[in-house]
């Protein structure tokens, strides 16, 4: 006859380590890997802080993200010492685990006992459910949906690139969207600047992105800068933000943000595009190479977007900003492998993506030195724009 469940439990249990939350509390933080096997509802009701969350239904393939070595010393815990002995069972048995436990009694006896519990910030009746498709997923949940709406993004240009990546990150919950824009919506801006609309032609851009992106998400807070990025204000715009969008079309700009972010070790999202080709990277100062390190003089003055009008496929934009707001996402919430140290090509006629590693320059001009010994008058020095625009022909 079958065992009753009952009675695989209490097999399972007899063969598995289990230890006192007194003795948890005391190891935490001594190399001690504490995983948390509930559903995420239960995580959002509060945690053991520290804990890493690894929902017993994930737990084969998650667990090496929590606990990479086979050897670390893994505890789990659940509600009340079932779940996470079945847990610590078959990480021990099928998956060679050496040095797994799992705490008796819970949370519940852990509270009980007056421990330490740790809330995360909760969301609005309304939030639950806009945010629901972000909840469902591990990687951001309810931790990095409260990380997203805590976070403030600068956009460089609300054109063909920062359309796009605005209306997604404010769709996406970005608590704080700043614009810098100093232009006027133009008829010729809507076949790829899809936060225009055809109504707001002569509008300035940042009044006519404001518009769209309250109409998607009343949680963002739009903050418009009717300006060009220069290095007057530079200083004054770009502190206090956490992740820079770039955006812009011109490389004195370029050269300009690339030294003032690595002065402030803020991270870049950088992309740009010319006909059917895009570029992406992501900037993370003293972490990967900067954009001088990439280009350390300008590229050929023929393949300068801003020196004159250039034609490009209305949706190359749309990809690119679009890859831009998955990158920003990732750097908020710490979900994967952003894109430093890494430049992704696209080839849209091919239909083609390649990556080349980029490295940093030990000789660099800016961030081979300490932030604070880049001075103000070193920032975005550049050559001659026009001269160089000239040379072109
Ligand atoms: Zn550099």
């Amino acid at each position: 006859m079958s065992p009753t469940g009952a009675e695989v439990i209490r097999k399972i249990r007899s063969e598995v380590e289990e230890v006192d939350p007194s003795e948890v509390r005391d190891h935490l933080g001594n190399g001690v890997v504490l995983v948390d096997v509930r559903e995420s509802e239960e995580w959002d009701a509060g945690h053991i802080p520290g804990a890493k969350h690894v929902p017993r239904g994930y737990l084969e393939s998650r667990i090496e993200g929590a606990a990479p070595g086979r050897g670390d010393r893994v505890v789990l815990y659940c509600a009340s010492g079932q779940r996470s002995a079945l847990a610590a069972h078959t990480l021990a048995e099928q998956l060679g685990y050496e040095n797994v436990a799992s705490m008796t009694g819970g949370i519940t006896l852990w509270k009980d006992r007056g421990y330490q519990v740790e809330t995360p910030r909760s969301l609005t009746k309304e939030q639950r459910e806009r945010y629901s498709r972000h909840l469902l997923v591990p990687e951001i949940g309810l931790e990095g949906q409260t990380k997203l709406l805590e976070a403030k993004v600068l956009l460089l240009g609300a054109g063909g690139l920062g359309s796009p990546t605005a209306l997604y990150l404010a769709a996406a919950g970005v608590g704080t969207l700043g614009i810098v824009d100093d232009d006027e919506v133009d008829l010729s801006n809507l076949q790829r600047q899809v936060i225009h609309t055809t109504d707001r032609i002569g509008t300035p851009k940042v009044d006519s992105a404001e518009e769209a992106i309250e109409a998607i998400n009343p949680d963002v807070e739009v903050v418009k800068y009717r300006t060009r990025l220069d290095a007057s204000n530079i200083m004054d715009i770009i502190p206090g933000y956490d992740v820079i969008v770039d955006g812009v079309d011109n490389f004195p700009t370029r050269y300009l943000l690339n030294d003032a972010t690595v002065r402030l070790q803020l991270p870049v999202v950088s992309a740009s595009i010319l006909g059917f080709d895009g570029q992406l990277s992501v900037f993370k100062p003293y972490d990967g190479p900067c954009y001088r390190c990439l280009y350390p003089v300008p590229p050929p003055a023929e393949l300068a977007p801003s020196c004159g009008a250039n034609g490009v496929l209305g949706v190359l934009p749309g990809t690119m900003g679009l890859l831009q707001a998955t990158e920003v996402i990732k750097l908020i919430t710490g979900a994967g492998e952003p894109l430093i140290g890494r430049l992704l090509l696209y080839e849209a006629l091919g239909a083609t993506f390649t990556e080349l590693k980029v490295r940093r320059d030990p000789e660099c001009e800016i961030c081979s030195r300490p932030p604070e010994d880049i001075s103000d008058e070193e920032l975005g020095v550049f050559p001659d724009y026009e001269a160089f625009c000239a040379a072109a022909g």
